[in-house]
């Protein structure tokens, strides 16, 4: 187990011979910010991306779509890797930059891997944990996995487990494919019932950071029915004399 103060040997070149050898034949989980920060450097949809890229299976344990990076069949490639490394490599997934790290439930680290299989570990650059996270750029990710992970912590508190097909769904838009939430928030009838500020619907309009951070919230909303959304007043109102002329 390492902290961030905990030093490791480590470094990774191309004139290793196993060199893109953990390219291949792994599992990669994607993050939400991962999915947007890959579809925005290959410059496609998010529908595109997941279409060409991604396989979905729900989690056993939350019954929420999981995201993963597709191998190649046949040789078990990741598709973005080439003879010269990594062809996304400012956007590569968070688990790409902490290889060979891992990060533990408990917020430790640990090795993933040994010099038997990457190489790197038997050479003789120095870091400490915390160096390495700062040097692949993990810091960047920390605050929108924070918000993230509220998701999976409110349903692990709460011991649910989500079966309901059009929640599973809404979560996948809103969490994963961007461009629909996108579309879904500013073309159907989404800010005419809710009571959402113009400046942040300026924001998720210009930035996909924002509209994922806006995702999350709307997630929890509709999990954890924690009050983030209001209904306008004109549409309590116009339900109201609805009801009651029903009775
Ligand atoms: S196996 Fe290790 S040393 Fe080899 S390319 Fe991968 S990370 Fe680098
Ligand atoms: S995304 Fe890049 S770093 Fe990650 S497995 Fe694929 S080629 Fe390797």
């Amino acid at each position: 187990m390492f902290t961030v103060n905990s030093k490791f040997k480590f470094d990774c070149r191309q004139d290793l011979s196993c060199f893109t050898r953990c390219c291949r034949e792994i599992n990669i989980y994607l993050t939400p910010y991962d999915v947007l920060r890959m579809k925005n450097n290959l410059q496609i949809s998010s529908e595109e991306f997941l279409q060409k890229y991604t396989v979905v299976v729900l989690a056993a344990n939350t019954g929420l779509p999981v995201v993963l990076l597709k191998m190649d069949r046949q040789t078990g490639r990741c598709p973005f890797v080439t003879e010269k490394g990594c062809q996304i490599y400012a956007d590569r997934p968070w688990s790409c930059r902490m290889y060979p790290l891992n990060q533990e439930e408990d917020g430790s680290y640990s090795l993933v891997t040994d010099h038997t299989h990457c190489f790197g570990l038997a050479e003789n650059r120095e870091w400490k944990v915390g160096e390495w996270l700062d040097d692949q750029g993990i810091t960047a990710y920390n605050e929108v996995e924070m918000l993230f992970g509220k998701i999976g912590a409110h349903l692990k508190s709460s011991g649910q487990k989500i079966q309901n097909r059009n929640i599973q769904e809404m979560y996948f838009m809103a969490c994963y494919n961007l461009d629909k939430f996108k579309r879904f928030l500013l073309e159907s009838s989404f800010l005419k019932v809710f009571d959402v500020d113009r400046e942040t619907v300026e924001k998720i309009k210009t930035s996909d950071l924002e509209l994922l951070k806006f995702g999350f919230q709307w997630v929890l909303f509709g999990v954890a029915d924690n009050k983030t959304f209001k209904i306008r007043d004109e549409v309590l109102e116009a339900k109201r004399k609805q009801l009651s002329k029903k009775a």
